[in-house]
C-alpha cells in the first residue's frame, strides 16, 4: 500500500520535468551513486577512500593539489576527510564553509528490501544507505564546487568544503571536531552551511515549508547511581539499592522541565501555524505570541515532535542493577539521556535532576561529553536567511522559510563553540516520516535530490558573492 501510494505520488510530482534534465544532472547522479556505493559505516567502511574519490573529481574539474587538504588522525586510517578551497577575489571577505559528513549509519543487507550500498532508483525515489543522511547534499556540495571552478565563477569570498567522518557514531573519531580543534584556520568562515535544514512535504507530498536549522539541542547523558553494602537476600533490609533507584526514576519520569522559547522556536511555530491549522495551529499562534500561555504549551506538548523543542527533555535509556538473584543489590544505576535547550548548561540540568530525585543516596553525575556546549541559539542572520528566502520564493512560491531548532545533534555542535556559526540549509524536501534515515530502506525523493542540487548551487553563488 505504501509503495503504491509513493509511486502514484511521485509520478504526479515529477511531471514538470523541464528543470530536471541536462548533462550536469547526470554528473550529479554519478557523484551521488559513488558516494552511496562506497560503504562508509564505522564497522566496514572507509571514509578516507571516499574523500580521495571526491578529491579526484575536484582535480578533474581543475582544482590543484594545493587546493585540496586531506586529513586523517593517528589510529583512524579509514576515518579521514577532505577540505577543498576555491579562493575568492577579496582577501578581506570571510569565507563560506560547506560542511558535510560522509559516514553513514550501519545497514544490514538481510534487513533491507534492496542492497543498502547500491543506489537504486524506484517509484520516484533513490534508495540506499545515506541517500537522505546526507550523501545527496554531499553530492550537491561536490557538484557545486566543480561547477564553480569549471564555469570560472568570480566568487568574492573563498568557498570551502569540508567532508568529514564520524558524525553518526558518538564514540568514533569525529572529523568536524578534529578540524575545529586542530585545523581551525583551514575551515575558518563567516558561517557554515550544514545538514539539519530542508523542506518538509506533507503526507500528500505537497511542500509545506523550508526550514533553516539555526539551533540544536545539546545531548548529554547522566548516570543515576545507588550503592549499598548488600547482603544475603534471605535477610531483606529497607535500604535497597534497586528500590531507591526505582523511586528516583519514577520522580524523573513525572518531572517536566520548564517550558522555554527562543526567537527561533517562536518564529517556527508562528510560521508553521497557518500550514497546520485547527486546534494545533491555534496553539502555535498563541505560544508564538506568549510562551507563558500554559494551555498553548500543553497542547503543543501533546505532540512528541513539538514537545521536543519546547524544553529540555530527559529520559531513562539504560538500566543495570544487582549481581546475583539471591543477594541484596550492591549497585543499581541508570542512564538518563537529556536533550538540553540552548542556553541551559549541563551542570544546571544535573543539579535539577539531583533535586528531582530528592534523595542524596542517588548520585547524579555527568557521563560523557560529545562536544563543547554551543553558545545559546544563533542569531537569525539576514545574511544567511535572505538568500534562501529569495531563492525559495522563485523555486517554490508561497512556501514559508522557517528557522528551526533540531531536537537531535549534528556536527554543527563542534563548529559553533569554535566560533563558526552553522546553519542547516539543504533545499531538499523530505517526507514526514523522516525518509528512513538511520533506519531501514532509507530513501530520497528523486525530484528532491535534483531540485536540491539546483537550489544549493544557486544559493552558494549568492553567498559567495556577498560583501
Ligand atoms: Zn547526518
Amino acid at each position: 500500500m505504501r509503495s503504491f501510494l509513493c509511486a502514484a505520488l511521485a509520478a504526479s510530482l515529477t511531471l514538470p520535468a523541464a528543470a530536471q534534465t541536462g548533462p550536469g544532472q547526470a554528473r550529479f547522479r554519478t557523484l551521488y551513486k559513488e558516494l552511496v556505493e562506497t560503504n562508509t559505516t564505522l564497522s566496514a567502511g572507509d571514509c578516507t577512500l571516499l574523500a580521495h574519490k571526491m578529491g579526484a573529481h575536484l582535480k578533474e574539474a581543475g582544482y590543484t593539489d594545493a587546493d585540496l587538504h586531506y586529513f586523517t588522525a593517528d589510529g583512524h586510517p579509514k576515518e579521514g576527510g577532505l577540505v577543498a578551497r576555491l579562493p575568492g577575489s577579496d582577501p578581506h571577505a570571510k569565507a563560506l564553509l560547506l560542511l558535510g559528513h560522509i559516514d553513514v549509519v550501519e545497514a544490514r543487507r538481510e534487513d533491507w528490501t534492496r542492497d543498502p550500498f547500491t543506489l537504486i532508483e524506484e517509484n520516484g525515489y533513490f534508495y540506499g544507505r545515506g541517500t537522505a543522511d546526507m550523501k545527496a547534499q554531499v553530492a550537491a556540495w561536490v557538484d557545486t564546487m566543480m561547477r564553480l571552478k569549471q564555469e570560472g565563477f568570480k566568487n568574492r569570498r573563498s568557498v570551502k568544503m569540508a567532508l568529514t567522518c564520524g558524525e553518526e557514531t558518538s564514540t568514533a573519531f569525529n572529523g568536524a571536531s578534529y578540524l575545529s580543534n586542530h585545523e581551525r584556520d583551514l575551515i575558518d568562515a563567516e558561517f557554515a552551511l550544514n545538514e539539519g535544514g530542508g523542506g518538509r512535504l506533507n503526507k500528500d507530498g505537497k511542500p509545506l515549508m523550508m526550514t533553516i536549522q539555526a539551533a540544536e539541542k545539546f545531548p548529554q547523558n547522566y548516570q543515576l547511581e545507588v550503592t549499598n553494602p548488600g547482603g544475603h537476600s534471605s535477610r531483606p533490609m529497607p535500604d535497597n539499592a534497586i528500590y531507591k533507584l526505582a523511586m528516583g526514576l519514577t520522580k524523573v519520569s513525572a518531572y517536566a522541565f520548564p517550558i522555554q522559547a527562543s526567537d527561533i522556536t517562536r518564529q517556527y511555530f508562528a510560521k508553521l501555524s497557518p500550514q497546520v491549522g485547527g486546534e494545533m495551529g491555534a496553539a502555535m499562534t498563541a505560544f508564538a505570541k506568549d510562551p507563558t500561555d500554559k494551555a498553548a504549551s500543553a497542547k503543543l506538548a501533546s505532540d512528541p515532535s513539538y514537545n521536543a523543542i519546547l524544553h529540555t527533555t530527559c529520559v531513562a535509556t539504560l538500566l543495570n542493577a544487582g549481581h546475583a538473584n539471591n543477594a541484596l543489590p550492591q549497585r543499581a544505576d541508570a542512564n538518563i539521556n537529556c536533550r538540553i535547550f540552548p542556553g541551559t548548561t549541563p551542570e544546571q540540568v544535573r543539579a535539577t535532576l539531583q533535586e528531582v530525585v530528592a534523595d542524596p543516596a542517588i548520585k547524579v553525575t555527568l557521563v560523557d561529553k560529545r562536544s563543547e556546549v554551543p553558545k545559546g541559539p544563533q542569531p537569525i542572520n539576514p545574511r544567511v536567511f535572505a538568500p534562501v528566502e529569495k531563492l525559495v520564493a522563485k523555486m517554490w512560491p508561497g512556501i514559508p522559510v522557517v528557522p528551526s531548532m533540531s531536537a537531535g545533534a549534528t556536527d554543527g555542535a563542534f563548529l559553533t563553540p569554535a566560533g563558526i556559526p552553522t546553519y542547516g540549509v539543504s533545499g531538499m524536501f523530505g517526507d514526514p516520516d523522516g525518509n528512513g534515515a538511520h533506519g531501514l530502506n532509507e530513501r530520497m525523493r528523486v525530484k528532491s535530490a535534483y531540485d536540491g542540487r539546483d537550489f544549493l548551487y544557486e544559493v552558494v553563488k549568492i553567498y559567495a558573492s556577498q560583501k
